[in-house]
């Protein structure tokens, strides 16, 4: 086992954090805000059953992310044994149904990754993360919804349906992609800044207002017993088949799941927006699965699934993450519009609550905090932009109509065929946002952000 990590220093400040929200995002925050030194309270509105037994749902933990996790002490142990590896992609175009191009990360690729690339039953990571938490004293309140915010200019509050109340120095607002924190942070700025010309992620995409995805979970005892589907079960790539207007993609996820995910980005389906308790109240309707533009395999997934969550995002681009007060912060999928069942949402909220962590770790007084999170917003906007972009070329160009520019992705797919192996420039060119991607070590980057800045505290 690694040993546990502990930042270099410790708060000579010692201030009192609510997150709202303990799933992945809210939990790693108050992992690492306690290390850093603080008193942190999670409230959350399910109850610790209902998290803990969440069984079909699953995230992915792309190398970015696991680098982190592998911090925590008995993590790596719990990511080999629980997760699916995730060693590649299959590109598969619907209608031809033809395979037109297999991506299989090479040793050296993982090893320059330094971490694995793993899919994980949620309920596996929730539960070690909160088991973790235990043991560090953090304190819970579940069945907490918080319905109001107070921000008074010593102290915040948070008031829960019940009428309870609870008062700290800082809110963190772990609360998903229904944020009501958010609204705190909306009330201080108007839309984005200009630096969204920053040309390292501008993108030539149509600009979506939202985008629906749902994700299902097939048993993988089902599939074992459908000579078509029991290849799938024993494979450690994705899949990811390309339609018009849509696509799926499917992947094992630890010891007795499938997942496969839908995304359509042009809403040819249905529009909803369901919590993560009512999963199986929206499974896919036979004449939907009747419709889908999809192979024989896909439409027989979708018949076997026992369970389904439709989501429906909306992107709202803050130019900063925390409210002019600097008593309320965003993080994770409250804070960021990563598409949700794609491959950063989970990662890119791990990575928030070590950089938020890390930056307190160095808080000695009340007036550091404007400039640790000063840190924090500049950090994260670049980072968030990043994945924004690349989570949108995925989804609109996974999805594309036939035509001039389908034609020219699956000639890029094409090449990275493992029949037509490709030289290393060739294959940088493609996997370029991929790399960047799951390369990024938040680690490496506050400490360097620290050394520029920290001084100046
Ligand atoms: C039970 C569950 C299952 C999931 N399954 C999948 C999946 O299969 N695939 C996938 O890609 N993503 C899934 N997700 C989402 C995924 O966890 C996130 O996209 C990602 O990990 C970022 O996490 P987050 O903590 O920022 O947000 P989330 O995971 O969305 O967590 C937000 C938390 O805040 C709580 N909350 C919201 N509002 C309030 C409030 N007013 N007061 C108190 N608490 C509040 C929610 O109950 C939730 O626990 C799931 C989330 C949950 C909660």
């Amino acid at each position: 086992m690694l040993p546990s990590f502990d930042f270099a220093t410790q708060a000579e400040h010692t201030l009192t954090l609510i997150i709202i929200g303990g799933s992945i995002g809210g939990l790693c925050t108050a992992y690492w805000l306690k290390k850093a030194g603080h008193n942190v309270i999670v409230v959350e509105k399910y109850s610790e059953d209902m998290l803990k037994d969440h069984r079909f749902s699953g995230v992915r933990i792309p190398p970015n992310s696991s680098r982190l996790l592998y911090l925590l002490p008995g993590m790596m142990e719990i990511l080999e044994e629980k997760s699916s590896l995730n060693l590649g992609a299959v590109y598969v175009q619907e209608g031809a149904g033809a395979v037109i191009g297999k991506l299989v990360f090479q040793n050296e690729m993982i090893a320059d990754f330094g971490s694995q690339y793993y899919r994980i039953p949620f309920s596996h990571l929730w539960t070690h993360l909160y088991h973790l938490c235990i043991l560090e004293n953090i304190q819970f309140k579940f069945g907490f919804e918080v319905q109001k915010i107070h921000v008074e200019p010593d102290f915040v509050k948070v008031t829960a349906g019940s009428g309870e109340e609870l008062s700290g120095d800082i809110i963190v607002g772990a609360d998903g992609h229904n944020s009501i924190t958010r609204n705190c942070i909306l009330a201080d700025v108007t839309g984005d800044s200009e630096e969204d010309s920053d040309e390292d992620v501008s993108t030539r995409l149509p600009e979506l207002n939202q985008w629906y995805s749902c994700r299902l979970s097939v048993p993988i005892h089902e599939m074992e017993k459908d000579p078509d589907l029991l290849p799938l079960t024993r494979d450690s790539l994705w899949y990811l088949w390309m339609g018009d207007g849509i696509f799926h993609t499917g992947g094992r996820e630890g010891e007795d799941q499938y997942a496969v995910c839908i995304f359509y980005p042009f809403s040819k389906y249905g529009k909803e927006d369901r919590e993560w308790y009512e999963q199986s109240s929206s499974l896919l309707t036979s004449e939907e699965i009747e419709n889908t533009d999809c192979e024989l395999r896909v439409k027989k997934l979708l018949q076997l699934a026992s369970t389904c969550q439709r989501t429906t995002q909306k992107p709202y681009k803050l130019s900063k993450f925390t409210d002019n007060s600097n008593q309320v912060i965003l993080i994770g999928d409250a804070a960021h519009a990563a598409v949700i069942h794609g491959p950063q949402n989970t990662a890119i909220a791990i990575e928030d609550a070590f950089l938020l962590g890390f930056l307190f770790s160095k808080i000695n007084s009340k007036h550091q905090i404007s400039l640790c999170l000063n840190g924090f917003n500049e950090i994260k906007s670049k980072r968030t932009k990043m994945i924004i972009a690349s989570d949108l070329e995925n989804i609109i160009g996974y999805a594309l109509a036939p035509g001039h520019d389908r034609d020219m992705r699956n000639s890029a797919l094409g090449l990275c065929s493992g029949d037509n192996p490709v030289t290393d420039d060739v294959l940088a060119h493609i996997l370029r946002g991929f790399i960047d991607d799951n390369n990024y070590d938040m680690q490496t980057v506050v400490e360097e952000w620290w050394y520029m800045w920290g001084r100046l505290m």
